[in-house]
């Protein structure tokens, strides 16, 4: 390969895949920033960026996500690091922290369980910005925890401890004030499972049965002896799953139920109340 230089480097993956991905890879690739990549569209690449900038459009061509190439991507204004152990980090989950904080008070010391934390980017968010919290963060998967500890060491967070469980499998009788999760939701015949970026992500991060809602009913049913009374359980589902969500909820004994929209408009997330009647003792 004859030296070559930045803007012909993007322009020759350009017909291969979108622009912004080629700019995300070439950086990733020369260690360099957004900024430096546009100032400098004549500077030459090394033979070895070339090489890593080369394999890197190859496997996105193939259709590998662009953060699982680059190993990291921004949630919540912080940036985690990834692997395919773990579901990509997506916007409409900000949400969920959102909503999570509004329940959280800044001063009291409250406690939270994240079900399913996989990257750890819900848990840890929450973790940076309530302090005073303590978070407990769940996965069934090694690989995952050992991904979201790591984020929580680079984030600076000491108030988040994790365990590896299957949902509620491995908690004691320990009670939280909120419980948060982001479940596999999508149905198991849905297309979009074979489509795009999914193709390569966990399936059983992404897997939620025949209908989607195998993981939140188990949810919505156990987490019931794992709040305290008056505790909220928030979780995030499909565009299409929000009346569902909200009547497993009120099935189960929840108050105050509600769903919140995403920022494209849809139901993205749904919570509830636990009552002092419907606490499990
Ligand atoms: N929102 C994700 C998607 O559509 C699904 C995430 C999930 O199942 N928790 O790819």
């Amino acid at each position: 390969m004859s030296p070559i230089t930045i803007q012909a480097a993007l322009k020759n993956a350009g017909e291969r895949l979108d622009a912004l991905d080629a700019r995300v890879l070439l950086c990733h690739a020369i260690g360099r920033d957004t900024a430096y990549v546009l100032a400098h569209p004549e500077a030459l690449l090394r033979k070895s960026e070339l090489e890593t900038y080369e394999a890197l459009v190859a496997r996105r061509a193939r259709g590998e996500p662009v953060a699982y190439l680059t190993g990291e991507r921004e949630f919540y204004g912080r940036s985690f690091q990834v692997t395919p152990a773990v579901l990509i980090p997506r916007p409409e989950t900000e949400l969920l922290v959102d909503l999570a904080l509004s329940h959280i008070p800044a001063d009291s010391p409250s406690r939270v369980l994240d079900l399913g934390t996989g990257s750890g980017c819900i848990a840890i968010a929450l973790a940076s910005e309530r302090s005073h919290c303590k978070i407990l963060a769940l996965d069934q998967s090694v690989e995952a925890l050992a991904v979201a500890r790591r984020n929580a060491v680079g984030a600076h967070v000491g108030n988040v401890a994790f365990l590896q469980s299957d949902w509620f499998g491995a908690l004691g009788r320990e009670l939280f004030d909120v419980i948060v999760a982001n479940p596999p939701y999508v149905a198991s015949a849905d297309p979009h499972l074979a489509a795009g970026d999914v193709r390569f992500e966990p399936r059983h991060a992404l897997d939620g049965g025949p209908d989607g809602m195998d993981s939140i009913r188990h949810i919505v049913t156990e987490a019931k002896s794992h709040l305290t009374p008056g505790g909220w359980l928030m979780f995030e589902h499909g565009y299409d799953q929000g009346e569902r969500a909200r009547l497993t909820l009120h099935a189960a004994g929840y108050e105050k139920i509600f769903t919140a929209h995403d920022l494209a408009g849809t139901d993205r997330v749904s919570a509830g109340r636990l009552t002092h009647e419907a606490t499990v003792q």
